[in-house]
């Protein structure tokens, strides 16, 4: 009897139908407000400047395409390490087991694997809202997902006394995904003073953090962004950081990102490190090497790196501005004073209160393309097209209160 494999289709993921078809859809003055890419005035996502150098430099020194190891370029980790941890370094010597990845979303799997293996039968907290792909993740590992509450979309701070509430019922051994500088969808960010009590809330609980960065840079500048996620590393005994190096250096297909594991001691530190060579051996055996010979030849040639934090803060700088047009366009067009949170949250993304159907109307009747969730890119636009999304978002906000 011949063999077969008997499948159902899938449902299509909604974010790759709405990127399919934004590609088709022929109107000149169409808005991609959708996927979490950087896009400059001209509606494109270069390859940066700094980029393109690294890789002239490589063509001309690179030597050899021999394996590097499950653990891929340690160069590269511990560049990224020194960009992470900065000045304060030197607290978490000897206490990291960092290993190269493919992207962040690699990153994420590979802790989420490792807390798997744990006897504790561990349970994966993410925030309302997340992004879909955590969820798909922990699932797909037969982890059981337990929500807590993080932001509405139209407020400028984290909802943290129900966060915290929510928390309560995490167990030892449990993992929270908390993410990074400006990575959660409605653009709202823990303060460092609210990193630091989460993280003592957590330590006491035994409750292991996976923090996920993936816009290091383009919420207030490299240092900045950090200084929340470093007060609460300090305090941890055992954490998980998945970096990814797809946003800010806008080399999102060559899959370039990092784990780092913050270990308690070191018997903990070589367990660690064996299970997570093993499960890179085993899944996808060992990352790809350009990406992160790239990023290492940026971070350890002056010129290139200086090359890069030019553009990098030009990036800051373009969106900042798109954020603060759009709150006030958004405010002057509804006359409510709640779309001027947008100016004070960070990065690319926010929330707007629209649903499905609103999302569908909005993208047949206007070319502008967005989730169900209402979570928009805001650097998916330009800053000429701030005035006509606005006035489209604003009427259907108005029409659907
Ligand atoms: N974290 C989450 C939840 C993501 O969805 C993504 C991108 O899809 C990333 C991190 C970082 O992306 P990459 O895997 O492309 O580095």
């Amino acid at each position: 009897m011949p063999s077969s494999l008997t499948l159902d289709v899938l449902p299509s993921d909604p974010l790759l139908s709405l990127m399919a078809a934004f590609r088709m859809d022929e109107r000149p003055d169409k808005v991609d407000l959708g996927v979490g890419v950087y896009r400059d005035e001209h509606g494109q996502t270069p390859i940066m400047r700094a980029v393109k150098r690294a890789e002239q430099e490589l063509l001309i020194s690179e030597r050899t395409k021999v394996y590097e190891g499950p653990a891929g370029n340690q160069e590269f980790c511990e560049a990224i390490e020194r960009l992470v941890f900065g000045s304060k370094r030197q607290s978490f010597e000897n206490r990291t087991t960092t290993m190269t990845t493919p992207g962040g979303c690699g990153a994420l799997f590979l802790a989420l694997q490792l807390m798997k293996r744990s006897p504790q039968n561990a349970r994966c907290w993410v925030s309302e809202p997340t992004w879909p792909n955590h969820i798909g993740m922990a699932q797909s590992l037969g982890l059981e997902i337990k929500t807590y509450r993080y932001a509405a979309g139209m407020t400028p701070v984290v909802h943290f006394e129900q966060m915290l509430d929510d928390l309560d019922a995490a167990r030892a051994g449990d993992i929270i995904i908390v993410q990074g500088p400006c990575h959660n969808p409605t653009g709202i960010d823990l303060s460092p003073e609210q990193w630091v009590i989460l993280a003592d809330r957590l330590e006491t609980k035994g409750v292991i953090p996976l923090i996920d960065i993936a816009y290091h840079g383009l919420g207030a500048g490299l240092d900045t962004d950090m200084d929340g996620v470093l007060a609460a590393l300090d305090r941890l005994a055992l954490a998980c950081v998945s970096y990814s190096c797809s946003k800010n250096f806008g080399l999102y297909r060559e899959r370039t990102g990092c784990l780092i594991t913050i270990c308690p001691n070191r018997s903990s530190h070589a367990a660690i490190s064996s299970h997570l060579n093993d499960i890179a051996r085993s899944c996808y055996s060992m990352p790809p090497a350009h990406g992160a010979a790239i990023v290492q030849t940026i971070l350890s040639m002056n010129e290139f790196r200086k090359e890069w934090e030019i553009e990098l803060s030009e990036m800051r700088g373009r969106i900042s501005a798109l954020r603060s047009n759009l709150a006030l366009a958004l405010t002057e067009v509804t006359g409510d004073r709640r779309f001027g949170a947008i100016e004070a949250q960070k990065g690319m993304f926010s929330q707007v209160p629209l649903n499905a159907d609103h999302a569908a109307k909005l993208t047949a009747d206007h070319a502008i393309y967005l989730p169900a969730s209402g979570r928009i890119n805001i650097a998916g636009m330009n800053a000429d097209q701030v005035s006509q999304v606005a006035v489209q978002l604003g009427q259907a906000l108005m029409d659907k209160s």
